[in-house]
């Protein structure tokens, strides 16, 4: 096809919107009209609850007040006075949190049936649903996500469109399309080599390609490249914990990335594609449930964050079938189980940084917090630990620490609260009652637990 004056228009027009979105998404805003705040008109609330848990690891806080104005907290204490004409929302016996986050999210599509989500669903219908998946997640209490791979920029088009306002869902970073090596976990195997998809690909072998491939995400919007450093359970390829790139290939795109600004999230089971990842700089190892000791020593060299997500592998192995999922998908996972849990306790033991995040898409959105028990549980973490992983590490992981992570001065707004102790029973955040994002209300229960 060649340029006729028509398409030439359209590229230009679209352009001039990439660049307006660019420029209009560092405010992170929950809505609303861009620019200047109007300091003179900018709404003040003030939250009221029995407990506080900052996100920062401290005692929890009793009769805790937090004031915001407009979009953003500007002080936090307890039994703080409340100026005239604030309006006070007064949630009674219940503990608030910072809005939670999760660092692996894939908020375009959600798994119903193995082939017939492979064949009988188009980057279309993800991004139809799209917008369903995000508001569950931030009713959940997920108030930011760090989505790591999805089809043809659906991601950076959902985040824009929150952004702009449009959309109600939490706050996004995004990969766009995961790069892969030919025949690695990213890649379509073990199918005849006439099928293809017609469909923009994160296939990259070799240095160069790698290096054009993330320029190309970047270009289209990610705000950070996910790599698939390794092979992985929801492919057909054999190997489970097997490297997929070279150190060369992982050097180069993680020096690539860096350069352009932007962090790496490296998919890794396998002990040899995680030291490959972490000895390239990559800012998170995601899964990581066959790291070896050498693995462990070095991500804690390097302040490498592991991303241990639990609950996926308890819902792979329980709902499997009913999932369509060929028997090598489920051998795979259960391979993984014989000793994740007890590489990632390893791996904690030794001081490795942990983010929360879930593989959301692989179970239904929504129900992220499920993973919460199960960190307690298995692996053998305090409710406060875990709610770190969710609040303040996930937002340092995200280079984000200025923005959320915490309920304090200067942060945004984004608040949630559950009508019992946390600390004393993790599953309460899974029964999150309140939801603010920027300073908006976006779910307030009435039931007696949250007042
Ligand atoms: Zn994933």
């Amino acid at each position: 096809m060649t340029a006729s004056g028509p398409r030439v228009a359209t590229v230009l027009a679209v352009l001039v919107a990439g660049t307006t979105a660019l420029a209009q998404s560092p405010s992170q805003g929950s809505g609303g009209a861009a620019g200047a705040p109007d300091t003179a008109h900018v709404e003040r609330v003030a939250i009221r609850a029995a407990h506080l848990i900052d996100g920062k690891g401290g005692a929890p806080m009793p009769d805790a007040v937090v004031l915001i104005a407009g979009d953003r907290i500007e002080r936090v204490g307890s039994r703080l006075p409340i100026p005239s004409g604030t309006r006070v929302i007064d949630l009674g016996g219940a503990t608030l949190l910072p809005g939670l986050i999760d660092v692996h999210t894939h908020i375009t599509g959600q798994a119903e049936n193995y082939y017939a989500d492979l064949f009988r669903r188009s980057p279309i219908d993800a991004a139809v649903r799209a917008h369903i998946y995000a508001r569950r997640t931030l009713e959940a209490g997920f108030t930011t996500i760090r989505n790591v791979g999805a089809p043809e920029f659906v991601d950076v088009a959902l985040r824009n469109a929150i952004n702009d306002g449009e959309v109600e869902g939490p706050r996004m970073e995004v990969s766009g399309i995961p790069l892969s090596a030919t025949g690695g976990h990213g890649d379509l195997n073990g199918f005849s080599p006439y099928i293809q998809f017609n469909q923009l690909s994160g296939i990259a072998d070799g240095v160069d390609e790698i290096r054009k491939k993330v320029r190309f995400d970047i270009r289209q919007g990610a705000d950070l490249i996910k790599v698939l450093a390794g092979g992985g359970v929801l492919s057909e390829e054999a190997s489970v914990g097997g490297a997929q790139y070279s150190q060369e290939e992982l050097n180069a795109l993680v020096e690539e990335a860096h350069m352009w600004g932007k962090r790496v999230a490296a998919h890794a089971h396998g002990a040899e594609p995680i030291k490959r990842a972490t000895r390239a700089g990559v800012n998170s190892i995601e899964h990581g449930g066959l790291i070896d000791a050498e693995g462990v020593q070095l991500m804690v060299q390097h302040g490498t964050y592991l991303v241990p997500d639990i609950y996926t592998d308890y819902y792979i192995v329980q709902q499997g079938r009913q999932l369509g999922y060929p028997d090598i998908i489920i051998d795979k996972e259960k391979e993984l189980r014989k000793s994740q849990v007890v590489n990632w306790k390893r791996a904690i033991a030794a001081g490795v940084k942990l983010a929360f995040g879930t593989d959301a898409g692989v179970y239904p959105h929504g129900t992220n917090a499920r993973q919460f028990a199960l960190l307690v549980g298995d692996l053998g973490l305090t409710p406060m630990q875990v709610i770190q992983m969710a609040t303040i590490n996930a937002a340092d992981l995200m280079g984000w620490s200025d923005r959320v992570g915490a309920i304090a001065p200067g942060l945004y707004a984004d608040v949630v609260a559950v009508g019992g102790d946390p600390l004393k029973d993790i599953t309460q955040l899974e029964r999150v009652c309140f939801v603010m994002k920027g300073g908006v209300v976006v779910k307030e229960n009435a039931a007696p637990a949250c007042r």
